[in-house]
């Protein structure tokens, strides 16, 4: 395996030219190889790369399947019972989940890192304060937004765009349909709007960026960068030519499928 220095890694991402930019990053540690100092030193590679940083903390192990619920949901209700009964109550200083991958987590406890509050989609950030403050119950998301209004940028650490959030945020300003879930907090189940569908088919933007993203190899890993702004204008013009685009192939995937049976449902002529 690769042995990669925290030196190499600030070299690789200074050729991104985010210097001055505030980027949301999604990180595999592992995709590098062996970083030497680990997660630790691949998150200060990346502050030293960047004007501020913002992580996804998500947290879906608050998450709790209601008996019954609104319709057409993209879940099973009263289907989940075991995993309600191991669901963890949301506080600030919750881990975020291990299939987020550790930077996020070394992130949130950095000593300036601030983490808002949503009990199932919060982001963690450092220089970051103003982007993190724009999230709300209503739009969840919309640190991205924050991001792309102030010229932010995706940075994917060694993953590809199947853990883009970013691409989430564009099919809401789209019109894709979004979901209700329901967090469990130390005293009530509160009711979240705006979650996002399904992210397995994201890759296939893939090709529309190559023209668009800075791309860098470090180690093992590939590391791109893309604007938020362009990403979301070629993900919302996708989105109005093929309102199927970018769903996920699984016959089985109950958020692709609702968001299927609700084109469909536009689509009829009354
Ligand atoms: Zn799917």
């Amino acid at each position: 395996m690769v042995t990669v220095s925290f030196t190499e890694l600030r070299a690789g991402l200074f050729k991104l030219g985010l210097s001055h930019t505030p980027v949301i990053a999604h990180a595999s540690l592992s995709a590098f190889g062996e970083v030497v100092g680990g997660a630790e030193t691949l998150l200060r590679a990346t502050l030293d790369s960047v004007s501020a940083l913002v992580m996804p903390t998500f947290t879906y192990m608050t998450m709790i399947t209601p008996e019954v619920g609104p319709p057409n949901n993209g879940i099973t209700y009263g289907s989940e019972l075991d995993l309600n009964r191991m669901a963890e109550p949301f506080r600030p200083d919750i881990h975020a989940d291990r299939q987020m991958g550790i930077l996020p987590e070394v992130l949130r406890k950095h000593p300036r890192a601030k983490r808002t509050a949503h009990p199932i989609q919060s982001f963690a950030g450092i220089y970051a304060e103003k982007f993190l403050s724009a999230q709300s119950m209503q739009n969840p998301l919309g640190p991205i937004g924050a991001l792309a209004e102030e010229d932010g940028w995706v940075l994917l650490l060694g993953v590809d765009h199947t853990v883009n959030t970013s691409i989430h945020y564009a099919e809401r300003l789209a019109g894709r349909k979004q979901f209700i879930r329901w967090a469990l907090m130390p005293d009530r189940i509160l009711e979240c709007p705006g979650f996002p569908g399904d992210s397995a088919g994201f890759e296939a933007i893939a090709p529309e960026l190559v023209n668009e993203a800075r791309l860098v190899k470090i180690g093992d890993a590939t590391v791109q960068a893309v604007s938020l702004r362009v990403l979301i204008q070629i993900v919302m013009e996708r989105i109005k030519a093929d309102p199927l685009t970018l769903l996920c192939q699984r016959a089985d995937c109950e958020r692709c499928n609702a968001v299927r049976d609700s084109v469909k449902l536009k689509k009829l002529p009354y």
